[in-house]
Formats: C-alpha cells, structure tokens, sequence
C-alpha cells in the first residue's frame, strides 16, 4: 500500500521556517529604504536651496560647482554604502537561506509515497531541524549549533535570530534595558501594528530604576521625554508611575512595591521573547512538541495517568511524555482497543480478553496460554497473584 504523505498536515508547521529569513530580510530592506529616502531629502534641501540662491544671484560660479560636486559624492556615498549595506547584512545569504528552504519545502511534494526513502530522509531532517530549534529555545546554544552543523542544516535553522534573542536576554538579566530598547527601534512599526506594549514596559523599568536610585529630578525629565507619549494606552501604568516618586524602594504599600520588584526584569525577558517569536511568526512552543502533541492526542487514555493501568509499549504512560501530554485532549474511540498487559498486544476476536474468576483481571487469551503452557495449565494474575485452572478463566466479549 502506498500513500502519499499529507502535505497540507506537514505545511502547517511550516510556516515560521518559510517566515523567518523573509521577515529577516524586510526588516533590512526597510532600514536600507529608509537611510535612502533620509539622503535623498537632504539632496533635495541643498538643491532647492542652491537653485534659489542662484536665481537672486547671491552665489559664485564657483561656490555653486563645488555645492554641486559635493551632491554628486554624497549620491556615490550613499550608494556604495547602502546598496553595500544591504549586500553584506542580508542580501545574498538571506536569499540563499530562502531559496534553500522553499527547495527543501517543495521537494517534499515531489515524493510519492510516504513510506520511500525520500520521505524518510525529508523527516530526518525535519527532525533535526526541531530538535536544533528545541534546542535554541532551551538555550542550549552550542548543543544547537554542533547539532546543525553535523547534519549540515545551518541554513535550515534560525540560530541568528536565537543568538540575538539571548544578546538582548542576557543584558535584560543584567537590569540593561538597552539593549532591548534598541530591538525595539529597529522594529518600531511591527510592533505597532500588533499593539504590543514591551517599549512602554522598557521605558517604565528604566524609570523605575530611576527612582529606585532617587534620582527624582532624572526621573520626572525621563518621564516627559518617554513614558507620557504612551498617556492614551496605558495612562493607569503612568499614574502609578507618578506616584512612585513619593515611596521608596522600602515600601511595603502593595502597587508599590510590585513596581519596585526585582522579578519584572524577569518578566521583561518574557515579555521581550514573546515580541521576537510573535514578529518572527515563531510559536511560543517548540516545534517539536506542537508535532508531538498531535501524536501523543491520538494515543492518551484516562487510564495513562493511573499507576495500576499504565502500558509499557504506550508513549503518554511514560512519565515526560505523560506530562507534555497532560494539556491535549484524550483520544477519541470509536471501537474500544484492548491491549493485553501481560503481552503489550491488541485483544481481538482471534486473540480474546480473559478474565480471572475471582478478580475479573483481563489479559490476551495468547499470553494466558502461553503461562499456562509452561505451568501444568495453572494461571497466575500477575496484579493480585490469584491462581486459577486455565479452564476457569471466563471470555470476555468485547462491545
Ligand atoms: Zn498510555
């Protein structure tokens, strides 16, 4: 039997791997886009205003050909470094990384049936492409980068982004809000457009550390300069603020002293991760386990969570496992499986249910035998250690 492999299925989880070297590479063009316009508006200026001095005659000859000449190198300038600039930061690799990954998404169309080698090695890939990704994610950076590198899949994996990510998280965890603040300069307008407040968080911990330092003067001028801009989102937050100036950091006025708490540097780093993933289209759960949670959804029973009932060969028994799994909902049956504790195998009609007597404990029929076979035909239940005949035992039937 072959079929095919579920592209539409396997596409969903793509998306961000398609995304991020596109984002990467809009977000240089922009900056590329806007240092040209900013040049351009300045050659505009000093035009204008040497066709106007020329026309009431209050410049030489010679002044207006070095003003021109002096346009002309600034145009080369500008030129050389942006057009540069954008060649070096992101140009050829980012296309390179996109061309690559779009391949590598469309090869997988091309395979015809899910069980060819070609698919197996597509999935290998893929794989350790999670696994780098998990990896990133969970800081384990050089566990990443060896593992991208041995495969050979640098391109396929986002450890620019993950190094930037922990750049600005390690400044963040040494109370630097710079950093990030920087971060958020180069991507103002996508930030804008999701309304996501982690500018205002940055500026109001910068005050906050103001006033921790009763620097109170600093503080009112940090203010006007950069958290009143924000009066019509998050006047409450500036209020506070305000009043903060009145209380030190020795307070233990509730609002207060949650303002002037060491953990919201920790909840900046949060706050800081889920911008960068939600700009980079990048869910805020690995990859790996978003692929693992539809599996583990096919396969959870109530009774994985029971010690008496677990299953040695049942993935969401195993106890890491068991706790990814704890969010997806229980897998839906419509005919009721059995498997046998004794054996690990499916009970059918061929291979019935067996039920002890006394106890009513279930096992296959095939492993019942088996233990009979080697014990002069008496059965043991291995939970509650009754002994019966074989011939006592009663058949279940399964509805
Ligand atoms: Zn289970």
């Amino acid at each position: 039997m072959t079929t095919t492999p579920n592209i539409e299925g396997i596409m969903l989880f793509e998306q961000p791997f398609a995304r991020v070297p596109y984002e990467n590479y809009r977000k240089v063009f922009r900056v590329t886009q806007k240092n040209i316009e900013k040049e351009l508006g300045t050659l505009q200026t000093a035009a204008a205003d040497l066709v106007r001095k020329a026309q009431t005659g209050a410049v030489a000859q010679e002044d207006a050909s070095k003003a021109v000449e002096a346009m002309l190198k600034r145009t080369e300038n500008l030129s050389a470094r942006c057009l540069g600039d954008l060649q070096k930061n992101a140009g050829t690799p980012t296309l390179e990384v996109m061309r690559e990954r779009l391949e590598l998404l469309a090869s997988v169309e091309s395979v015809q049936s899910a069980a060819s080698p070609e698919f197996d090695r597509w999935a290998d890939t893929r794989l350790d492409r999670w696994l780098t990704d998990w990896a990133l994610r969970s800081g384990k950076e050089r566990t990443a980068r060896k593992l991208a590198q041995a495969r050979g899949i640098e391109r396929l994996v986002d450890l620019e982004l993950f190094s930037e990510i922990r750049r600005v998280e390690e400044a963040l965890k040494k109370h630097s809000c710079a950093e990030a603040l920087a971060w958020c300069s180069e991507n103002k307008a996508a930030l804008r457009k999701v309304k996501n407040p982690l500018e205002f968080e940055l500026r109001l911990q910068e005050f906050i550390e103001l006033a921790r330092d009763r620097k109170l003067m600093e503080a009112i001028a940090y203010q006007k300069k950069h958290l009143i801009q924000w009066q019509e989102t998050h006047s409450v937050q500036i209020q506070q603020a305000s009043a903060l100036l009145a209380f030190t950091p020795a307070t233990a006025f509730g609002p207060y002293k949650r303002l002037y708490d060491l953990a919201r540097w920790d909840n900046l780093v949060q706050s800081f991760r889920l911008a960068i993933y939600n700009l980079s289209t990048l869910p805020t759960e690995p990859l790996l386990y978003l692929a693992m949670y539809a599996g583990l959804a096919s396969l959870k029973l109530p009774s994985c969570y029971i010690h008496e009932t677990k299953n040695v060969d049942c993935p969401v028994c195993d106890p890491d496992l068991g706790l990814l799994a704890k969010e997806v909902p229980f897998s839906h049956h419509v005919n009721s499986t059995i498997v046998c504790r004794l054996a690990g195998k499916i009970m059918d009609e061929n291979n019935f249910p067996l039920a002890f007597p006394k106890n009513g404990h279930v096992y296959s029929k095939e492993a019942l035998e088996d233990m009979a076979a080697i014990n002069d035909g008496t059965v043991t239940c291995p939970r509650t250690k009754e002994t019966c005949h074989f011939t006592e035992l009663r058949k279940v039937f399964i509805s």
